[in-house]
């Protein structure tokens, strides 16, 4: 964390000071990889700050500097000086896990699951709370029940964030894909859903044309501001080589688990039983008002 604040870990941005070729991210490439991008703002790190316990929607307009992003963080925690020990125990851990990630990225080829540095963050940050006894007060309120709830659990995004889930059901005898995309809002409301078939030559393959299928149909309706859900596995970015662009300000947040992508899975099915394509806007289809009810959320009548 210090080397990160005093802005000298081996960033490109910073290479690129001492002369060594292009600053651009190797991850995304799409932007300068500088402290703030590695650790921030690079698309797959906004994942790990949504799926985390601190659950912040990233930003890229509104971050400025490393120091000052932690510094408004702690002052939004509250007073309890326990509260920012917290957030401060939190971050920091899973700033050492995105680096650690992004180097086996860089170096390794292993592609960054966020799920798994959230994963590996908080098992570091139990064993060093466990070592320090008169820090286990700290760690008993991190690890709370709340937490696999909200892992498991469909959550609405925040505004202006709509949400978009999608998913596909794979034939492996005739490569029948059917897909389902489902978006609501950060009230829970259905906004659009729309089924579709395709073909895919692998479970891979229909798990990646459905994000890509999701994210077009999010543009056609004219959304610009899109949190992505899937519960494919990393090994679908593979088929796309890098993340695939979608409207505006898109983010993708994928593996999330099945229970919370129900909704999408669901609609999958209406699609291989319909082989056609069906769209909805503001109405969901009688089938599917049951499993969006299922969700504990409010969809309209
Ligand atoms: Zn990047």
């Amino acid at each position: 964390m210090w080397r990160a604040l005093r802005n000298c870990l081996a960033t490109k941005a910073n290479l690129a000071s001492l002369h060594i070729p292009s600053s651009i991210c190797p991850i995304c490439e799409e932007n300068p990889e500088t402290i703030e991008h590695a650790l921030l703002t690079c698309l797959w790190v906004m994942g790990v700050w949504f799926g985390s316990l601190l659950g912040f929607i990233g930003d890229r307009q509104h971050v400025t500097s490393l120091d000052c992003w932690m510094l408004s963080l702690t002052s939004l925690a509250g007073s309890s000086k326990d509260e920012v020990n917290r957030v401060v125990t939190i971050m920091s851990f899973l700033m050492w896990s995105i680096w650690k990630a992004r180097y086996k990225a860089i170096f390794e080829q292993q592609l960054p699951n966020p799920g798994l540095v959230i994963q590996g963050a908080k098992e570091s940050w139990t064993d060093f709370l466990n070592s320090a006894p008169t820090l286990g007060a700290v760690n008993r309120d991190v690890d709370k029940e709340s937490e696999v709830v909200r892992s498991t659990l469909w959550q609405a995004p925040l505004t202006p964030y709509l949400k978009l889930n999608v998913d596909a059901a794979w034939f492996s005898n005739s490569g029948h894909t059917g897909i389902g995309i489902i978006i609501r809002n950060h009230h829970g409301e259905f906004k659009s859903g729309k089924v579709c078939w395709t073909t895919s030559m692998s479970v891979v393959d229909a798990e990646a044309r459905a994000v890509i299928e999701g994210l077009s149909f999010a543009a056609d309706q004219g959304y610009s501001h899109i949190w992505v859900e899937s519960d494919s596995k990393p090994s679908s970015i593979a088929v796309w080589g890098k993340l695939p662009r979608g409207p505006g300000n898109s983010i993708l947040h994928w593996d999330i688990p099945r229970e919370a992508n129900v909704v999408a899975d669901a609609a999958a099915a209406i699609a291989i039983r319909g082989m056609g394509t069906e769209v909805w806007v503001d109405r969901p289809p009688s089938s599917l008002v049951h499993v969006l009810s299922r969700d504990g959320l409010p969809c309209p009548p």
